[in-house]
């Protein structure tokens, strides 16, 4: 059996390029999953074999990330805009337990639109809810994304809040939170980490509710990884409670029936699962998210330095929040900007386009995309401008 493939450098933003080792013992593995003579996908999500897997999955990704104990993780399904309204639902539900019966319940939700998924997250929690206060939107105050203003600006409601919510990092405008929002202590802090995840170190305990697509660093689409601090679980109740439904947590989306069936509820995305659990395994192998972090840092490095040295690449980005994932820029003149993407194809350097929404290209530097095909792509880079500088 042949594991040979056409070399090409995948730079995509998500589904995005999986390690090769991971591929490669995934096929190795395809047809006989630890002498059952089935496939993963062949065999009963009770099954000792699978329950054995899920397990060391979520052990591995909490030696990762050093989760606490007092946090619970999830494998969800409906990728991260279902998490959209997950956090709404459970976390509007857990504020009322703090709030006596005979109190009117509206507390606000906060959010942080500093790029086009937590746009996308505030309009989620507009539709769902009336009380949603927006601390900053980056695109109203200064007419485009790509910075975060700073904290002077924010319009936080403090206490009342349900949970506070940001982007950690916006996939298509390349917008980084380089620290973690400090808010009132009290309130849960919400964070989609869907295209940062395992690329850093960070302070789990600072957290309510975290979670990640895994389509980026983490593995293929379908599954979706939440952290959730096990305070903030509540029981799914029904519509005839006081709130009129606000608090009423669908069934699928209610972290903490997750949390009680270990994510079998129902039949889970087990291949999905079981990518992601050998990704875990070739990122623990490579040092962990503190190695990671550091190859992370020199490959984003090289790519903004040959940015701001450019006469013809120009990042719309403001410099300490610039995305170690996701690099956006547009090339002067535009019309430059199609040729750049075919002669990149040419070298089998794919999925360079950025996204239509703002145009121009996007270089995606996720924890599998190696510093070879960064070195790879920088070359070209500075090629091409030779031929068209003026
Ligand atoms: N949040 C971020 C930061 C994303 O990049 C994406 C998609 N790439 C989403 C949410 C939506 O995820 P999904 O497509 O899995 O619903």
């Amino acid at each position: 059996m042949s594991s040979t493939r056409p070399k090409v450098y995948n730079f995509g933003a998500g589904p995005s390029a999986l390690p090769l080792s991971v591929l490669e013992k995934a096929q190795r593995e395809f047809l006989n999953y630890e002498n059952t003579g089935m496939s993963v996908m062949e065999i009963s999500h009770r099954s000792k074999t699978f329950e054995n897997l899920l397990n060391k999955t979520k052990h591995d990704f909490k030696t990762l990330l050093q989760v606490p104990d007092n946090y619970e993780i999830l494998f969800m399904q409906g990728g991260g805009c279902t998490q959209f309204s997950a956090v709404i639902y459970n976390l509007l539900a857990a504020k009322r337990q703090q709030i006596p019966e005979e109190e009117e319940f509206n507390p606000p939700l906060d959010y942080f639109v500093t790029g086009s998924w937590s746009a996308k997250a505030a309009d989620e929690a507009k539709r769902l809810y009336n009380n949603v206060n927006i601390v900053i939107d980056v695109k109203k105050s200064k007419g485009s994304f790509g910075s975060i203003p700073p904290k002077e600006e924010w319009k936080l409601s403090g206490s009342k809040a349900a949970f506070v919510y940001y982007c950690d990092n916006e996939t298509i405008n390349g917008v980084e939170f380089p620290f973690i929002p400090d808010i009132d202590p009290s309130v849960p802090l919400v964070c989609d980490m869907s295209s940062n995840i395992l690329s850093r170190k960070f302070d789990v305990s600072k957290f309510g509710v975290i979670y990640a697509g895994a389509q980026k660093n983490i593995g293929p689409a379908g599954v979706t990884v939440v952290i959730v601090r096990n305070d903030l679980l509540t029981n799914p109740k029904s519509v005839n409670d006081k709130d009129n439904g606000v608090t009423v947590i669908p069934t699928m989306l209610s972290y903490k029936v997750f949390v009680d069936n270990n994510s079998l509820y129902n039949t889970p995305p087990m291949f999905s699962i079981y990518i992601s659990g050998l990704v875990f395994e070739w990122s623990l192998q490579l040092g962990g998210v503190e190695a990671i972090e550091e190859i992370n840092k020199e490959k984003s490095k090289k790519i903004y330095d040959l940015i701001d040295k450019s006469k013809i690449y120009r990042s719309f980005v403001d410099k300490p929040v610039r995305s170690r994932m996701n690099a956006p820029f547009r090339i002067v003149p535009e019309e430059l900007e199609k040729e750049f993407l075919a002669g990149a194809e040419e070298l089998r350097m794919v999925q360079l386009k950025g996204h239509r929404s703002v145009g121009g290209i996007r270089i995606s530097m996720y924890n599998s995309v190696t510093s070879e095909a960064i070195d790879f792509l920088i070359n070209y880079m500075i090629e091409f401008e030779k031929k068209h500088a003026i």
